[in-house]
């Protein structure tokens, strides 16, 4: 079955983040558990959870997955920073493992200056410092590439999963389909769809990708810039989707958006993506 749905906001509360996707047409859904641009963890009450599990419950969705706050950058060279970000990852996870949602996702980060391989090895060393909750899996997501950003390919996300402590039971990847494309990953004809699932199977294990964000992209293959479309009407377009979404590696993935919240909004995303699972 398609698992589709949008992110929502939470600030009327977890049951009114529930009651949203589903009016949205959708069966899962992504959440921020503080602010996406600030520092600051909503601090998650017993309450929370029961309410959000008795709503999800009465609707039958799953699995849900938070998103992690934008500043945190795991791949600089600066301690302060870092330590600020490892607290509110693990603040983050926590929030996830209390709700009871099973995936977190964030950004790598980005290495200003110090260089790929640096960034991505501060990446492994302080994913080594978080206390990943028994119920709750972190995914690392792909990036665009923009600036000195560190995950736009396999390999470096790879490398910062086999760098840490940790192994794939925890930490699991998270691909966007904007950012694979802005990264130079096309997927447009079948013959490309096979060549990007056979380079993820061999790199980074296809059943270690837990989770998929679908965007169009505003910008053409490879240009390492991050700005999301409505399905079908950016650079990759309707068939580019078809073969993403029906491809035998990710069919059976949860999927949510991320396109504009302008006059289409999600509920016409999700009508779009239903319309192109075969
Ligand atoms: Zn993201
Ligand atoms: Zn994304």
């Amino acid at each position: 079955m398609l698992q589709i749905g949008a992110h929502v906001s939470i600030s009327d509360g977890f049951d009114s983040a529930v009651s949203t996707e589903e009016e949205l047409g959708g069966n899962v859904g992504q959440v921020f558990v503080g602010s996406p641009r600030g520092w600051k963890v909503k601090e998650i009450t017993e309450s929370d959870r029961t309410d959000f599990q008795s709503s999800l419950e009465e609707v039958q969705m799953g699995p849900w997955i938070v998103h992690g706050t934008y500043l945190i950058n795991f791949a600089t060279p600066k301690d302060d920073l870092a330590e600020k970000s490892i607290q509110a990852v693990q603040g983050e996870l926590d929030a996830c493992s209390t709700l009871g949602i099973p995936y977190y996702v964030f950004h790598p980060g980005s290495h200003t200056g110090a260089g790929e391989e640096t960034g991505v090895e501060n990446v492994a060393e302080r994913l080594s410092e978080l206390d990943i909750p028994n119920n709750t899996m972190l995914l690392l997501e792909n990036t665009a590439g923009k600036g000195t950003t560190v995950g736009k390919t396999f390999e470096q996300l790879d490398q910062m999963v086999e760098l840490s402590t940790y192994t794939y039971d925890e930490v699991g990847i998270c691909l966007d389909t904007c950012h694979l494309f802005s990264a130079g990953y096309d997927f447009r004809t079948e013959d490309d769809m096979d060549q990007l699932v056979s380079e993820a199977t061999e790199v980074i294990g296809i059943e270690n990708i837990q989770y998929l964000h679908l965007n169009d992209s505003k910008h053409p293959l490879g240009s390492e810039k991050d700005e999301h479309e409505h399905i079908g009407e950016g650079e990759i377009g309707e068939q580019g989707f078809r073969n993403f979404i029906n491809h035998s590696g990710f069919r059976e993935l949860p999927m949510v958006l991320e396109t504009p919240e302008d006059s289409k909004g999600y509920a016409w995303n999700i009508k779009k993506v239903r319309s192109l699972y075969e």
